[in-house]
């Protein structure tokens, strides 16, 4: 209906602009009947008075109150033919009918129609109104389309924001690999099909789940899911969007979506992001944000404001369950809580599957075998990859997937975009040090995970890459594992300081030393993995408000805090000293390393350490291959 509108509206505009003109053109000047007279050809009053002074002028017919003549005149280059002119004549001449009269020039005077001076004076009136009840109009309708112009003009009436899906069609096979929030979940779709089996023995019917879990584990998938097997529709809306410039406007949009959710019973109605709004309240320096308060308690009030049997439900999703103001949680609101993490290897088998239904695949393809490359990814990650590999395949003109395509797709979704090879250089050497480093130190510490593969084809950020092989997340890691890692880490600055010189280290190592010094600092305040002992002094989650890090600050003495500040430095000093070692006792096999990298940009792991163990000892790895 409102875009409609603005087409007829866009339409009728010009059409009226048009009209317009056409209008002016035959009645516009209809203050005489110049219309019926009409003289195309202009003459000068300069002209006309030469006419006059030398006889030629006939006749003369006078208009518009004297302002505009038609005059007769005969022509004596053209045999005398009698020409018709148009002439302006200036104000007040009152001598020029003086001189007609003089030389018997017979002068009429056609006098004002009265009828047409109306009409004329509503066609110079029509235009501007139309315009402006034009753009009245259309300024009134546009208002009106979310994100429209108008907003800022009807603050005090809620525009709906919230999207309605009659039919979502997505289902719970269309979900995978997060089986228990699947199974919890299905008593929900019961909640809405069938809300009497609860009724009847006196069971109070949950009004809200929250979802809780990183971003793209599928909660609005699984969302739309649950109302896509109940059959109601789908209400959604964005915590962000409630929260808008104008106080007051999150409160009643939540109030909006409310009474449409009740008109529509049974349904689901899903808050994406509700952190935005449920955050705990006047949390942060500065004390909370009105607004954001003023919408969570209508949502609040709506959310008490109905029985849990009026078949709606509130699905919410979050990855910040820890910022949420506890009255959201309270029982009769988001009671139930579903964790909805990434998925295990089965988990991703399972994505995978579903979404290799509608995409070609070679036959050599094994699924599992991508679900083994991936730990970690999310079911968005693994959707967008199969969609990476399958756009590779168009772009490379084969029939279908094959596991190339997998493999690239993979590298381009972990580190981004394949960037251009660097030209051989000082520099390109140096990032080939920097990155046989990490592999040759990666290599030779057993707790550290294999090199897969080392490559000085720049992706995303980086100019040169080493791959270690994703080892499963098994929840736990040891102490030595850190350690490891931190001098894996280290061994691409090391490489640079033992080959180049100290003076010759580059920034390239700055996002090392940023892991580096993170992982040390939590092996000292969260892991009680150092000389300080087992505490911890941190608590688990970054920075949840504005100054959290100003007021945590103040949970340890200061005398601690330098304490912490020197077991850091240790840690990392000590991984340093191992890291510079390993590189010093490898330099030859580093410098043939080298060598082959620059000039075949990419050596993969098994070539790596049959490499180094023409020199050295390679220790074995414990791989951790979860079984099926
Ligand atoms: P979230 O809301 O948790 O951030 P989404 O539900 O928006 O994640 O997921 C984004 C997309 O990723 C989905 O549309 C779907 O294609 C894919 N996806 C994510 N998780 C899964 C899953 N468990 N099973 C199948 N596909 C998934
Ligand atoms: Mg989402
Ligand atoms: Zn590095």
């Amino acid at each position: 209906m409102k875009l409609s509108w603005r087409v007829i509206l866009l339409w009728t505009l010009p059409v009226l602009v048009i009209g317009f003109f056409l209008w002016q053109g035959t009645f516009g000047n209809a203050t005489g009947e110049l219309g019926k007279n009409t003289a195309s050809t202009r003459m000068t009053y300069g002209r006309f008075l030469e006419y006059l002074d030398t006889d030629r002028v006939t006749s003369v017919d006078l208009y518009d109150s004297g302002r505009t003549a038609i005059v007769e005149a005969t022509d004596s280059q053209l045999d005398d033919r009698i020409q018709r002119l148009r002439v302006d004549l200036p104000m007040a001449a009152p001598e020029l009918i003086a001189k007609l009269r003089e030389a018997n020039i017979p002068l009429t005077a056609h006098p004002a129609n009265k009828d047409g001076a109306i009409w004329g004076l509503l066609g110079n009136l029509i235009f501007p109104i139309l315009l402006i009840g034009g753009l009245f109009f259309l300024f009134r309708r546009s208002s009106n389309v979310p994100g429209g112009p108008g907003q800022a003009m009807n603050f005090g009436k809620s525009r709906a924001r919230f999207q309605m899906e009659a039919k979502t069609g997505v289902m719970f096979d269309d979900v995978a690999g997060v089986e228990e929030a699947k199974e919890e979940l299905k008593e929900v779709v019961t909640f809405l099909k069938q809300p009497e089996r609860f009724t009847a023995v006196g069971a109070r019917i949950p009004k809200g789940v929250l979802l809780v879990g990183p971003p793209g584990t599928g909660k609005t998938l699984l969302a739309k899911a649950i109302a896509g097997e109940a059959g109601v529709p789908f209400f959604s809306i964005s915590g962000s969007e409630f929260v808008e410039m104008f106080v007051g406007v999150g409160a009643s949009r939540v109030r909006d979506l409310f009474k449409k959710a009740k008109e529509n019973a049974p349904c689901l109605i899903f808050i994406d992001e509700i952190d935005a709004v449920g955050r705990q309240r006047g949390a942060g320096i500065g004390g909370g944000n009105d607004e954001r308060e003023q919408t969570l308690n209508q949502l609040l009030t709506e959310m008490d404001g109905f029985e849990g049997n009026t078949g709606i439900i509130i699905i919410a999703a979050t990855n910040r369950p820890d910022v949420l103001d506890s009255a959201l949680l309270r029982p009769g609101r988001f009671d139930r809580q579903v964790t909805v993490d990434a998925p295990d290897l089965k988990g991703r088998i399972g994505i995978l599957d579903v979404h290799a239904r509608n995409k070609k695949l070679a036959p050599e393809i094994s699924i599992e075998m991508i679900a083994r490359r991936t730990p970690g990814f999310t079911g968005a990650d693994l959707a967008n990859l199969l969609n990476e590999a399958a756009i590779l395949t168009a772009r490379r003109r084969k029939e279908a997937i094959t596991m190339l395509e997998i493999n690239d797709a993979v590298d381009r979704v972990v580190a981004g975009m394949e960037g251009t090879p660097l030209v051989d250089s000082k520099s390109k050497r140096l990032i080939a040090y920097h990155e046989v480093g990490h592999a040759i130190v990666g290599t030779l510490i057993k707790a550290h995970d294999a090199v897969q593969k080392v490559t000085l084809i720049p992706r995303g950020q980086a100019q040169g890459l080493t791959w270690f092989t994703p080892s499963e997340e098994q929840g736990l890691i040891t102490r030595g594992q850190l350690k490891a890692r931190i001098t894996g880490a280290l061994g691409g600055r090391a490489a640079e300081e033992e080959i180049f010189g100290s003076a010759e280290v580059t920034t390239g190592a700055g996002g090392d030393l940023q892991q580096v010094t993170s992982m040390a600092r939590q092996m000292v305040t969260r892991f009680g993995m150092s000389d300080l002992g087992p505490l911890s002094l941190e608590s688990q989650e970054g920075e949840v408000f504005l100054g959290a890090g100003l007021m945590s600050r103040s949970e340890y003495s200061e005398e601690i805090a330098s304490r912490i500040d020197e077991q850091v430095r240790v840690i990392v000093e000590n991984c340093h000293d191992d890291a510079l070692r390993l590189i010093r006792e490898n330099r030859m096999v580093i410098d043939r390393l080298v060598d082959l990298l620059i000039e075949k940009e990419t050596i993969d792991g098994e070539e790596f350490r049959q490499i180094v163990a023409e020199y050295t000892h390679v220790p074995e790895k414990e791989q951790y291959t979860p079984v099926l």
